[in-house]
């Protein structure tokens, strides 16, 4: 069935953005294939990182990790949400290792599976998930592969990075384990004081930049695109669209295109967002609505009914254009549109 919205998702741009991460850290990258592989495909994604080389995948549940379906061998899948009670019959069946997240999930590891490895996460102060270092002692007898924590501010230069650094740096000295990691995308960005064994980038993977030393080096990977339902004219002094934010000071050409909130083009876009019919920028007019958004193409004179356009979805600008993080933007994206990997 023909579908008027599409996502083209450039395989090779992930995998050179995974390729440059490694490089950056010095040390090996895995990769956060959660949420779907941020919206745009786990099982997709995983493929074209195992071909680069990637070894250590993470998803936040048991479900994420079934729908992986069989994983080469050399493929370490990590659960980073552990081992719940309700948890406990799939970690006991699913090739994948828990990160355990609490006490209460350590003293169910040690009934369930006590000989089996698993990766523990520490908080350091996040205070999101994780044990915290006062409590590792509930650890002793356990075989740990991985131990991780993770950074809140990584993206911005606060002084918590260098307090959560040094409090990790203690619980590594206390507690042995196979590997160390703490670094995500933007950790990688802090230097490679943050990157123990291994890091876990995500976003930018996915062409997210949190940091300017990304800027011109990370590769946009997803381009947005909708068709034209109808092209027509608002007349001078008419509005356009719900709530009628929009008023035409002239007679104005608009497109209406093939995508609206549902699609993950959120409201913040409205009045703000933008598109392009090859080199001519069309502004959105008004209110983004379910389906439809209104883009004036005054400067497209030739676009008609049927035409495809870009949406403007560079990571980094669609965010200071809509209010949304990069990984909303990412996440968001709905399941209507085709899904083409090139
Ligand atoms: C999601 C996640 C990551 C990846 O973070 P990005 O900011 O997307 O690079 C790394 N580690 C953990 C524990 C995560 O939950």
């Amino acid at each position: 069935m023909h579908r008027p919205l599409r996502l083209t998702i450039d395989r090779s741009a992930i995998q050179q953005n995974w390729r440059l991460l490694q490089e950056r850290a010095g040390v090996t990258a895995g990769a956060a294939i959660k949420a779907d592989g941020y919206g745009l495909g786990a099982r997709e994604t995983s493929d074209a990182l195992v071909e680069a080389g990637c070894r250590d995948l993470f998803v936040s549940t048991w479900a994420e990790a079934e729908a992986l379906g069989t994983l080469p061998e050399s493929v370490n899948l990590v659960v980073l949400h552990g081992v719940g009670a309700d948890d406990v019959e799939a970690a006991l069946k699913i090739r994948a290792r828990a990160c355990l997240v609490s006490v209460e999930q350590v003293a169910r590891w040690k009934v369930i599976a006590p000989d089996r490895s698993c990766d523990v996460m520490i908080d350091t102060g996040m205070n999101r998930l994780g044990l915290r270092p006062t409590e590792i002692d509930a650890l002793e007898g356990l075989t740990i592969d991985t131990l991780h924590s993770h950074l809140a501010c990584a993206d911005e230069d606060s002084a918590m990075n260098i307090m959560q650094l040094e409090r990790f740096r203690a619980v590594v000295s206390a507690l042995p384990a196979k590997r160390y990691s703490m670094a995500n995308s933007a950790g990688i960005g802090l230097g490679r004081d943050y990157s123990f064994d291994l890091v876990r980038p995500g976003i930018s993977l996915y062409g997210g930049i949190q940091r300017p030393e990304f800027e011109d080096t990370i590769r946009q990977v997803v381009r947005v695109e909708a068709q034209v339902v109808q092209r027509r004219t608002i007349p001078e002094g008419e509005s356009c669209g719900y709530g009628a934010t929009f008023i035409a000071k002239q007679d104005t050409a608009a497109a209406i295109l093939n995508i609206g909130y549902a699609d993950g083009y959120l409201r913040g876009f409205s009045s703000h967002g933008s598109a392009f019919a090859g080199e001519y920028a069309l502004p959105v007019l008004g209110r983004v609505s379910m389906d439809l958004v209104a883009v004036g193409c005054g400067a497209a004179p030739d676009l008609k009914d049927g035409d495809w356009v870009e949406i403007d979805y560079d990571l980094p600008s669609a965010s200071k254009q809509s209010g949304l993080s990069q990984y909303e933007l990412l996440t968001n994206l709905g399941s209507r549109f085709e899904r083409r990997w090139v």
